[in-house]
């Protein structure tokens, strides 16, 4: 066990517990939230597209929208160092992912983030849902694995207070892709999309290096560009019982059990 998660463990001992997802009292994650999550694992939203769609902007799908219980625990695994709820937004992320029917082989890119906040909280949030997500659609029997390739390639301006036109313009040229990925086909993994900049960015990036981008998958998609649903129907994470639901262990209360980056990029969203 991490020290993180050791400290993590130690927290529930000596403070109040409040649930990550709604701020009700007595479990740091409830039943309600829980259900929630799970949900969004069982029956992923599926594609959505920012409107407007920044050029560039690659085939994604979300598990959930970025609100409530969802919302609540992505901020608590990046901000607060909640690492035990990775596996349930790992399993969201997954069923997003399986969305987008990837080839054996797909390699997850994660987004990276700002050197400076990934040290500040001591945890490195986006690598961490990444492997998390891989080992899932790994026991889901789609061959994946995570490649940690994108670097921020310059210093960009704070995304928040910027319209989507002002941030797709912030956010060009800003990555770069660190070895060739000649024919790999790949998928870039987020926690959040909004404005979708940062997905064009990767995607663009990685197409550089010769990666075949088969699209992007986040967790959640901000409500306030309703995500474009088509897979709700058309391919719902197929259940199963290593597949479906997030986070057995929630259940009986505190956390799901755990499982097993740099220059800077800002995120879609203010909470990146
Ligand atoms: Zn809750």
């Amino acid at each position: 066990m991490a020290v993180r998660e050791v400290f993590d463990a130690l927290l529930d001992l000596v403070l109040p517990q409040r649930c990550a997802g709604c701020g009700a009292g007595g479990s740091r994650w409830c039943r309600r939230c829980v259900a929630v999550l799970a949900s969004a694992a069982r029956v992923p939203l599926g594609r959505t597209s920012p409107d407007p769609q920044p050029p560039g902007f690659p085939v994604a799908a979300a598990a959930a929208r970025y609100e409530g219980a969802v919302r609540g625990a992505l901020l608590a695994h990046k901000e607060r160092g909640r690492l035990g709820l990775v596996r349930p937004l790992a399993a969201a992320l997954a069923a997003a992912v399986r969305t987008l029917d990837p080839p054996p082989g797909v390699l997850l890119v994660p987004v990276p983030s700002d050197p400076g906040t990934v040290r500040a909280r001591g945890h490195d949030h986006a690598r961490r849902l990444a492997r998390s997500t891989a080992r899932r659609l790994r026991r889901c029997g789609v061959a994946a694995r995570t490649a940690d390739v994108l670097v921020p390639a310059r210093v960009v301006a704070d995304q928040s207070g910027l319209d989507a036109r002002a941030r797709a313009a912030n956010l060009a040229g800003a990555l770069r892709c660190r070895r060739r990925l000649d024919g790999c086909v790949v998928v870039v993994v987020d926690d959040v999309v909004t404005s979708g900049a940062t997905l064009a960015e990767a995607a663009r990036a990685l197409a550089a290096a010769g990666g075949v981008v088969h699209g992007a998958a986040t967790v959640a998609a901000t409500s306030r560009r309703p995500p474009v649903v088509a897979s709700r129907l058309l391919r719902p994470a197929a259940p199963g019982p290593s597949c479906a639901g997030a986070g057995t262990a929630a259940r009986r209360g505190g956390d799901p059990p755990v499982g097993p980056r740099g220059g800077g990029l800002p995120s879609d969203t203010s909470a990146r």
